[in-house]
């Protein structure tokens, strides 16, 4: 199966030979193609970017919710929901308010990266995942993982969990 980001990739090829290429859902392409760049200053401003359009944020929630064919994009999409709710705020935030907002059965946590310690924000969890133990480590191994790109040194770890976060 071929991944999202070539999919999205071919859509370029194709809206860039046509007159529409401009539109806004070219846009969000566009931005949610930025969220794995490797410039941390372009991957904060396509998050702000989508995190203000109502149909960036559709369009995220659907790729989130594919999250069993394609854990990477749907982490990278999640997260973006994540830091929209969480904001500011060093909370974790539970399902009830995640579900009440968006309509998606998550939870908000935040994980100290596996390679430079930094403590990345808003990362979209399972459910009951800010009340089970979880750490962060190298590898997907584990009973349960999700991957993330850590904000400031830009590599890939995953938050995982020894016991069921559903
Ligand atoms: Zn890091």
């Amino acid at each position: 199966m071929k991944s999202l980001i070539a999919k999205i990739k071919l859509f370029f090829v194709k809206k860039d030979n046509d007159k529409f290429s401009q539109n806004q859902f070219s846009k969000i392409d566009k931005y949610i193609l930025d969220l794995e760049n490797e410039d941390p200053e372009i991957r904060e401003y396509a998050v702000f970017n989508l995190s203000n359009n109502s149909e960036a944020i559709k369009k995220l929630i659907n790729i989130y919710s594919n999250y069993f064919s394609d854990p990477w994009h749907s982490s990278l999409a999640g997260r973006v929901i994540g830091k929209k709710i969480q904001k500011d705020s060093d909370n974790l935030i539970g399902p009830s308010t995640v579900s009440m907002i968006y309509g998606i059965d998550a939870s908000v946590i935040i994980c100290s990266c596996q390679f430079c310690g930094f403590p990345n924000k808003g990362i979209l969890a399972p459910p009951n995942g800010r009340n089970v133990a979880y750490y962060s480590q190298d590898n997907d191994k584990g009973a349960y993982s999700i991957p993330v790109l850590c904000d400031k040194c830009g590599n890939k770890f995953y938050v995982a969990w020894d016991q069921d976060p559903f």
